[in-house]
C-alpha cells in the first residue's frame, strides 16, 4: 500500500491534481430529461470516409433529436497519423451537410466549451492525474516488456484463444517499488499497464441501443494504458474523455466492440458511471454477389470529397443517409414530402446491425427526386456555387445571362410534377448544352415514324409559321395544323386507329422540330425552349436541319 503510493509518487512527480479536481472542473452537464449528449471524434488524416460522415450523422441525429449537445473531440494522440490542416478540412466537410458542433473542437486549434481541451494531445496531465490514482490504488504498474520480448510472445500465443500480456506472461506486475525505482533510474523504457482484475470465467454484459445485447468474456489483458512517452492509448482515453466531457452515448463505428471489455473493465475501475454504446456498422458494397466493406482504396465514393466535387446537394446526401440509417424512412419521406429532414423521428434503435449497403443507383433517384423539388433560384444558387470552384465552363455559360439561365432551370420545375432529370450539379452542363450555341451538338438523328422527307416538308412549313412571342396555347394549335398539312395527324388515337392513312401524328411532327433545335429527341417542354433560344438561334438551327435533310433525301 505505501509502496503503491511511493510509486505513483516515484512515476508521476510532476502530477499535483487528482481526479477529484477534474470532476469538479468538469462538472454534470444541466440538461433536460433525455437530452443526450454524443460526440464525433476523428483522428486528424484529413481524409473524411464516407462511413465516418454517417457515424457522424447518426451521432448529431441522435443529440439534435433528443435536443442534446453534439461535440468534436481530436483524437490526435498518435503524432505519426496527424496531418496539418487536417481538421479544417474534416469540419468543412461536416458543416458541408449541415454537422456544426455544439461545443468542441470548431476550427483549426478553435475551441469552445467548458470540458475543453478537446484535443487529447493538450490532455496529457488529465490522463496522467487518473493514471497516477490508478497506480496509488494498485491498479496499474510500469511495465519494462521490449519491443521484441513483446513480439516473441505474440508468436508463442499463435493458436492460443487468449492472447495480449496476462498471467504468466505479465512479467512486471509484481515488481518490487526498488525494482522498478533502479530500473527506471537506469534509464529503462516503460508503459504503464492496467493491472486488469478480469477472470477467465469472468463475463461482461451490455446492451448495445445498435446490436442490442452483448456479452463477452471479460477483459483480462494488462492492456498498456501510458505509452512510454506518456501519452494514453485509445482505450484509455476513451474512458476519461467521454467521462470528463460528460457523453452520454457513445456513437462509433462497430471495429471498436471487441475492446469493449476492456471500455467496460476501466469504467469500472475508474469508478464511472458506462455510457450507451451505439456501435454503427460499416456502409457495405455489393461486390460479385457478396458484401465488402467500402473502401478508400478501391471505391472512389468511400471519400466525402467525391459528393462535393460530383455536385450532389448537401441535402441529397443526407435524405440518402437517413435512408441508410433508418429503412422506415422512405415511407416518412412518402407521406410528409415537404418536411424539413430533421422533423423525421429519426430512431437509432431501427439501425442495420449487419451494416446498410451503398448504392449509388439510390442515391441517384433521390437526389433527382431532391433536386426535383427545389426552386430555379435555389438550383442556380447552389450549382452556380458549385461551377465556380469545379467547373469554370459552365460557370462562365451561367454568366452570360444570370436571368435566362434561371429560367432555363425553371423550364418544368416548380409545378405539381416536375421532371427529375438532374441529379448532381455535375449533370447540368450536358442538360443544358443545346440552350448555348457554343455547347450545342448538331445531330440530325430521327426517332418513330419521322424521317428525313417528312422532316423536310414539317421544317418547310414550319419555319413560316414559328412565332416567339405566341403563348403555349397558340403554339400547339399552329403545330396541330401543320399535321394536317403535311398528312399527319394531330390525334395520336386516330393515328392508332388508322396507321396506314398517316405519314406520323403530332408526336413524330413534334420530335421533327425537336431534334432540329435541340439535337435531341427527349428533353423538357418544347415551348419553353423554343422561347429560350430566341429568334435568332431557332431560325439557324431550323434552316440547317433542313438543309440537313434535303441532302439526305
Ligand atoms: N478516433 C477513433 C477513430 O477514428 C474514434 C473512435 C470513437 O469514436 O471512439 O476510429
Amino acid at each position: 500500500m505505501e509502496d503503491n503510493k511511493k510509486l505513483a509518487e516515484f512515476l508521476f512527480p510532476h502530477i499535483d491534481k487528482t481526479p477529484e479536481y477534474y470532476e469538479e472542473i468538469f462538472p454534470q452537464r444541466d440538461l433536460k430529461e433525455g437530452a443526450k449528449v454524443c460526440r464525433f471524434s476523428p483522428s486528424p488524416t484529413g481524409f473524411l470516409h464516407f462511413g465516418n460522415l454517417f457515424t457522424c450523422f447518426v451521432s448529431y441525429a441522435m443529440a439534435k433529436s433528443s435536443g442534446g449537445v453534439f461535440y468534436v473531440r481530436v483524437e490526435d494522440t498518435d503524432q505519426k497519423r496527424s496531418v496539418e490542416g487536417a481538421i479544417e478540412v474534416m469540419l468543412k466537410g461536416l458543416s458541408v451537410y449541415g454537422i456544426v458542433p455544439d461545443e468542441g473542437v470548431i476550427g483549426d486549434r478553435e475551441e469552445k466549451g467548458i470540458y475543453a481541451p478537446y484535443y487529447q494531445s493538450e490532455r496529457k496531465e488529465i490522463y496522467q492525474t487518473f493514471a497516477k490514482s490508478l497506480v496509488e490504488q494498485g491498479l496499474a504498474y510500469p511495465c519494462f516488456m521490449t519491443p521484441e520480448e513483446l513480439e516473441e510472445i505474440r508468436e508463442s500465443q499463435e493458436g492460443e484463444s487468449i492472447k495480449g500480456i496476462w498471467g504468466k506472461y505479465a512479467k512486471c506486475r509484481d515488481l518490487s517499488f526498488e525494482e522498478v525505482k533502479t530500473r527506471i533510474e537506469n534509464g529503462e523504457i516503460w508503459t504503464l499497464r492496467l493491472k486488469s482484475p478480469g477472470t477467465l470465467e469472468g463475463k461482461c454484459f451490455f446492451d448495445d441501443m445498435i446490436k442490442g445485447k452483448i456479452e463477452m468474456p471479460e477483459n483480462v489483458q494488462d492492456i498498456v494504458i501510458l505509452k512510454s512517452d506518456g501519452i494514453p492509448t485509445y482505450h484509455f482515453a476513451h474512458a476519461i474523455d467521454d467521462h470528463l466531457m460528460r457523453t452520454t452515448h457513445v456513437v462509433r463505428g462497430d471495429e471498436w466492440i471487441s475492446s469493449a471489455p476492456i471500455h467496460l473493465q476501466l469504467f469500472k475501475i475508474l469508478g464511472f458511471k458506462v455510457p450507451k454504446y451505439c456501435h454503427v456498422a460499416p456502409i457495405m458494397k455489393e461486390e460479385d454477389g457478396g458484401k465488402r466493406k467500402l473502401s478508400k482504396r478501391k471505391d472512389p465514393e468511400a471519400a466525402v470529397t467525391y459528393y462535393i466535387e460530383q455536385g450532389y446537394p448537401s441535402d441529397s446526401v443526407n435524405e440518402y443517409m437517413m435512408t441508410l440509417a433508418n429503412s422506415n424512412f422512405e415511407d416518412w419521406r412518402r407521406m410528409n414530402q415537404t418536411e424539413p429532414l430533421s422533423k423525421f423521428p429519426f430512431n437509432i434503435k431501427k439501425m442495420s446491425v449487419s451494416g446498410a449497403l451503398f448504392d449509388i443507383v439510390k442515391l441517384t433517384d433521390v437526389s433527382k427526386n431532391v433536386i426535383s423539388k427545389m426552386s430555379a433560384q435555389k438550383v442556380f444558387e447552389l450549382s452556380y456555387e458549385w461551377a465556380k470552384e469545379f467547373d469554370k465552363e459552365l460557370a462562365s455559360l451561367y454568366e452570360k445571362d444570370f436571368e435566362r439561365i434561371t429560367a432555363i432551370l425553371n423550364i418544368d420545375r416548380e409545378n405539381k410534377k416536375p421532371r427529375k432529370d438532374i441529379a448532381k450539379w455535375s449533370d447540368i452542363k450536358e442538360y443544358i448544352s443545346y440552350m448555348f450555341d457554343e455547347t450545342f451538338i448538331p445531330n440530325f438523328e430521327l426517332s418513330g415514324n419521322a424521317d428525313s422527307a417528312l422532316a423536310v416538308d414539317v421544317l418547310k412549313k414550319y419555319r413560316e409559321v414559328v412565332n416567339l412571342s405566341d403563348d403555349k396555347d397558340t403554339w400547339f394549335s399552329r403545330m396541330k395544323d401543320l399535321c394536317a398539312e403535311v398528312g399527319c395527324t394531330p390525334n395520336v388515337k386516330e393515328y392508332k386507329a388508322n396507321p396506314d392513312s398517316f405519314r406520323g401524328h403530332v408526336g413524330d411532327v413534334s420530335t421533327i422540330i425537336r431534334v432540329a433545335l435541340t439535337g435531341r429527341v427527349n428533353t423538357p417542354d418544347l415551348f419553353a425552349i423554343t422561347a429560350l433560344l430566341g429568334e435568332e438561334t431557332v431560325k439557324n438551327r431550323l434552316e440547317a436541319a433542313l438543309k440537313h435533310y434535303e441532302e439526305e433525301n
